[in-house]
């Protein structure tokens, strides 16, 4: 549906995208998140046809678009400040743009209303159809704002951090409404945001953006599984993140790690490393378990420290310090059973060697490279 062929932009000297290079099929929920200045929106710019690519080419339905006008392009842009007219009632404001196309005069009276009927039905305002925009809760006006923008049949719609102007608990609600929206049209949808739950919760796959770069494009449980890259792995959720020494292979499926004062089986990611060659440990928090035994069997374990304990409700999330003096956090949930723990109790922090993985070191630097740096400068 949307090919993004090897897509640069520049401003000027700035790389705001570099060398962006994928694909969007039909029907998909596509979400691009990477914090403030990444290049998503300037991506999302360049599908709609408000940006041109520098280098390379965008392809809406097998067509290069890259310079053609955004009103001449099949696809519909949902903003975070949803322009309603507000001297309109909901009907009028959805019913403004195939009004605008004479729709019923190319499609045979009664199209118009037919379309707005249907579009007001999907994003469940059929009762609000007379209500002027100031009438309605924020929530509702972006659903007017989501009929209107639906309301041509666009191949695909794009969203710009479309719920940023709504309270927590209002984006909970919208996330799914968008979700079954988008399930019941099969309209590829294209969704930028900062927020990863947002992206987690919404969407078939994401393309997670770092300063231009498209770090990785996965589905959900692939990029929070497996992240390809630090950033990934520490943008997405919380990790743990370790920096050490790959020592070595120690058989098909695992490699050894030097962390945390320890050699340590451990899950190898995509990249490879070669023996001595500098790595990161990751293990996300809900996965480390807490003994006061030295555990036995097949995990990796070392000593640790409990630094600090906080109480969250489903979880006790606790922070340890390893013998290396790095840090710990460990999510415990009520079927570990942890034992009454102060800070400067001893204990045993271990995990599945297969719920860890190995990524290239770089981009998490060191206490020695930061040292490094500070002397070059
Ligand atoms: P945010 O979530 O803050 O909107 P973003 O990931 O969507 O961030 P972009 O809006 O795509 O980021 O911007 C990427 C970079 O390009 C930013 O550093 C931004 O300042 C720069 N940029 C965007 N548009 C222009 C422009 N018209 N001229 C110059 N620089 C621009």
């Amino acid at each position: 549906m949307i090919e993004i062929d090897h897509v640069t932009k520049r401003f000027a000297d700035y790389v705001a995208v570099a060398e962006a290079d994928f694909s969007i099929g039909s029907g998909e929920f596509f979400s691009m998140l990477g914090p403030s200045g990444c290049g998503k929106t300037t991506t999302l710019r360049m599908i709609a046809g408000f940006e041109t690519p520098t280098e390379g080419a965008i392809r809406l339905e097998g067509h290069d678009v890259s310079h053609v006008p955004p009103h001449k392009r099949n696809v519909n842009t949902v903003f975070q400040h949803y322009a309603l007219f507000p001297h309109m009632t909901v009907w009028d404001n959805v019913a403004y743009g195939p009004r605008s196309l004479r729709i019923d005069k190319k499609k045979g009276k009664g199209e118009v209303k037919r379309r707005v009927d249907e579009l007001l039905e999907v994003v469940r305002l059929t009762e609000f159809a007379q209500r002027k925009p100031e009438q309605l809760s924020g929530g509702q006006q972006q659903r007017v704002a989501l009929a209107r923008a639906l309301v041509n049949y666009p191949s695909a719609l794009l969203l710009d951090e479309p719920l940023g102007a709504l309270d927590l608990k209002l984006r909970h609600v919208m996330q799914f409404e968008l979700k079954r929206i988008q399930r019941e049209l099969g309209i590829t949808f294209v969704y930028v945001t900062h927020d990863q739950e947002e992206a987690l919760t919404m969407s078939d796959r994401i393309a997670v953006m770092n300063a231009g770069n498209v770090e990785q494009i996965g589905t959900p449980t692939e990029i929070y599984d497996r992240p390809a890259t630090v950033f990934v792995a520490g943008f997405i959720g919380q990790a743990n993140l370790w920096n050490g020494t790959q020592t070595g292979r120690t058989n098909r499926d695992f490699v050894e790690v030097d962390v945390l004062g320890s050699k340590l089986r451990a899950r190898p990611g995509d990249t490879t490393i070669e023996s001595g060659g500098r790595a990161t440990l990751m293990v996300r928090p809900e996965r480390v378990r807490i003994t006061m035994e030295q555990p036995t069997g097949d995990v990796a374990t070392v000593p640790a420290t409990v630094t600090d304990l906080t109480f969250q409700g489903p979880v006790v999330r606790l922070s340890l310090v390893a013998a290396d003096e790095s840090p710990i956090v460990a999510h415990v949930g009520p079927e570990q059973d942890l034992p009454m723990l102060r800070p400067g109790d001893k204990v045993h922090v271990s995990w599945a060697p297969e719920s860890s993985l190995v990524l290239p070191a770089a981009g998490v630097p060191s206490t020695e490279d930061l040292e490094e740096m500070l002397d070059d400068s």
